[in-house]
């Protein structure tokens, strides 16, 4: 069943990033450290994650978002991040009346992803051009 997608939500796993076994069930995709892109759940899928949009979502997370000492905040490396912002592009092709949200808009209190997600799509300039 094809779903209609609102929101592309933006999130960390939270977890510190060495850590060998993480939990990325919450997520659609998961973006590591190098750059790879997991598929954890097909587009179709409902993900428990944020109750009152769900229906509505594809979750996409970075693996991090947690530093040595614990707290939340960003931790991507350039080649994540640059991959993100591709997956991020193409999942706004395939769903074109989607919007492109971070967690923390949602719930203040998640301090998901760690930063500003409207700010960085504004300002972000991928390394590689385009020809
Ligand atoms: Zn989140």
């Amino acid at each position: 069943m094809k779903r209609h997608i609102k929101y592309i939500i933006v999130h960390s796993t939270a977890t510190f990033e060495p850590k060998v076994s993480q939990f990325y069930g919450l997520f659609h995709y998961v973006v590591e450290r190098n750059g790879e892109i997991k598929r954890i759940h097909h587009d179709v899928q409902i993900i428990k994650n944020i109750e009152t949009v769900d229906s509505d979502s594809v979750h996409i997370a970075y693996a991090g978002g947690r530093n040595k000492t614990g707290n939340l905040g960003d931790t991507r490396t350039p080649v994540q991040e640059e991959a993100l912002f591709n997956k991020l592009v193409a999942l706004s092709v395939k769903y074109p009346s989607a919007r492109i949200m971070g967690h923390d808009e949602f719930e203040a209190s998640a301090n998901c992803p760690g930063f500003p997600v409207k700010e960085w799509l504004k300002n972000y300039e991928p390394e590689i051009a385009l020809a």
